[in-house]
C-alpha cells in the first residue's frame, strides 16, 4: 500500500502522520516544537519525519514522499520557509528543509505554508471535496488563509496569496503583527482574543478569572467563548467582535472569491462551530447575497491536519508527473457522395434528406456524428466523426446516399492557420 508522511509544525507542537492516497491517517505522532529546547524545531521534525518513515516501511507501506506544513510564508520553489520577524518557528526560516528532508530520507519532499497545506486536503479528501473553488480559513492562534481555484492552489506571485487574516477590516484598527493595521486576524484568533481577556479580566471582574483558577495569565480563547456562553460581559464582547470581523472577512471572500465553498478549520473552529448563524448574520450584513457559498466548519483535530502534508505531496508530484494520455481524438472523415443534379435540389428535398439522414444517425448511436456537407453540381460532400469507415458505410447505405469515396481527414487549413506564427 502507498503512504504519504505529512508533517504540520505549529508553534508548540509539531505532528506526523502516516496518510493513505484516500487521505486516512494511520498513525499520528506528536512531538513538543521546542521540547529539545530553543532552535532545536527543525532536528525534531527530522526526528519525527524519520520514526515515521521507518514506521510506515515497517508496516510493509510504499511511501512516496513527504509533506510539510509551516506556519509561515514558503518559497516553494527553493522548498523553504522566508524569514520574517513575526513567525512562531523562526528556526524554519531561510532553511532549505524540502532538500534536507529528501538527502536524510531519499523521498521526495515539498514544504508550504500550512494553510495552503491545509486547503489542499480539504479539496482532496474533506469538506472542498469535489469544490471547483475553495478557500479555507485555518483559524488556530493565528489566522491561515488559502485559495484554490479551478484546482490551483493560489500561492500567489511571491507566495503571500491567500493571507487572508492579514486583510485590512477596520481603519483605525490595532497594529498587526505583519505590521499592518486593522487587519481581521487582529479580533479573531485563539492568541488575540486570549490577549483582550488577559489584560482587561481583572478590570472588567470578569468570570474569567476565576475560571482561569485565579490566574489571568492563564486565560484561553476557549475559556473565552466559554465565558461567552455564560453572559461574561468582557468574554462576549470579545467573541462578538471576533464572530464579527469573521464575517466581514467572510464578505471579503464572498466579495472577492465568491468560492463554490469556504471551509473554517483549526483549534478554534470547534468553539467557532455553535456560532455559525450568527456569523453568516454579521456576513450577510457586508454581503447581502452570500452570493450562494456554502460555509463549512470543520474541526483541525491532528488526524485532520496531517493531512495536509500527504494531500501537498499528491498535488506537487501530480504537477510534475506527465499528464496522463488524453483518450485519442475521434478521427473525422470527409464523405464524397454522387448525386447527379443535387445542386439543384429544392430546398424541401435537401431537407427532407437531411432529416432521414439524422434519424439513421440516431438509431445508430452517439458514436457517429454528422459535422457538416457542402452541395455541388452533382456531389454531396459530408464531414462526419466516426470511429471507423464501416458505420459511415452502413449509415449511406440505409439512407440511399451511397458512398462514392471515403477519405479520412490528417489535418485542417484554413485561412488562420496562414497567420498563425
Ligand atoms: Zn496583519
Amino acid at each position: 500500500m502507498s503512504a504519504f508522511i505529512g508533517i504540520d509544525v505549529g508553534a508548540t507542537s509539531i505532528s506526523g502522520g502516516i496518510v493513505t492516497r484516500q487521505g486516512e491517517a494511520l498513525a499520528v505522532e506528536q512531538r513538543a516544537t521546542h521540547g529539545r529546547g530553543k532552535g532545536t524545531a527543525v532536528e525534531t521534525l527530522l526526528e519525527l519525519v524519520d520514526a515515521m518513515v521507518r514506521e510506515a516501511r515497517a508496516g510493509e507501506m510504499h511511501v512516496v514522499g513527504v509533506g510539510v506544513g509551516l506556519a509561515g510564508v514558503v518559497d516553494v520553489r527553493n522548498g523553504a520557509m522566508m524569514k520574517f520577524p513575526g513567525n512562531h518557528v523562526r528556526e524554519f526560516g531561510g532553511v532549505p528543509l524540502a532538500s534536507i528532508i529528501t538527502k536524510a530520507t531519499g523521498l521526495p519532499a515539498f514544504i508550504d505554508n500550512d494553510a495552503n497545506a491545509l486547503a489542499l486536503a480539504e479539496h482532496m479528501f474533506g469538506a472542498a471535496r469535489g469544490a471547483s473553488s475553495a478557500v479555507l480559513l485555518a483559524v488556530g492562534a493565528e489566522i491561515g488563509g488559502a485559495i484554490i481555484a479551478g484546482n490551483t492552489l493560489l500561492r500567489g506571485h511571491s507566495g503571500f496569496g491567500g493571507e487572508l487574516g492579514h486583510v485590512p477590516i477596520d481603519f483605525r484598527g490595532r497594529r498587526c503583527i505583519c505590521e499592518g493595521y486593522g487587519c481581521a486576524g487582529t479580533y479573531l484568533g485563539g492568541r488575540v482574543m486570549a490577549q483582550a481577556a488577559r489584560r482587561r479580566a481583572v478590570r472588567m471582574r470578569s468570570k474569567l478569572v476565576a475560571m482561569a483558577g485565579g490566574d489571568p495569565r492563564a486565560i484561553t480563547s476557549e475559556l473565552v467563548f466559554e465565558a461567552a456562553r455564560l453572559d461574561d460581559p468582557l468574554a462576549k464582547s470579545i467573541v462578538e467582535q471576533a464572530c464579527e470581523a469573521l464575517g466581514a472577512l467572510l464578505a471579503v471572500i464572498v466579495k472577492g472569491i465568491n468560492p463554490e465553498v469556504v471551509v473554517v478549520t483549526g483549534g478554534v473552529a470547534a468553539s467557532l462551530a455553535p456560532l455559525r448563524d450568527d456569523i453568516l448574520r454579521r456576513a450577510g450584513r457586508y454581503a447581502p447575497a452570500l452570493g450562494q457559498t456554502r460555509l463549512e466548519i470543520v474541526s483541525g483535530d491532528k488526524s485532520r491536519t496531517v493531512r495536509g502534508g500527504a494531500a501537498l505531496v499528491l498535488y506537487e508530484l501530480g504537477r510534475t508527473m506527465p499528464q496522463p494520455q488524453k483518450e485519442p481524438m475521434m478521427p473525422k472523415y470527409v464523405i464524397e457522395r454522387e448525386i447527379p443534379g443535387v445542386g439543384s435540389w429544392p430546398q424541401e428535398k435537401l431537407q427532407a434528406a437531411s432529416r432521414k439522414s439524422n434519424e439513421i444517425l440516431r438509431k445508430l448511436g452517439p458514436d457517429i456524428q454528422w459535422v457538416e456537407s457542402y452541395v455541388t453540381t452533382d456531389r454531396l460532400f459530408c464531414v462526419y466523426i466516426a470511429p471507423s469507415e464501416d458505420l459511415i458505410r452502413t449509415h449511406g447505405a440505409k439512407g440511399g446516399f451511397p458512398v462514392t469515396r471515403i477519405a479520412r481527414i490528417a489535418g485542417k487549413i484554413d485561412p488562420s492557420t496562414a497567420e498563425k506564427s
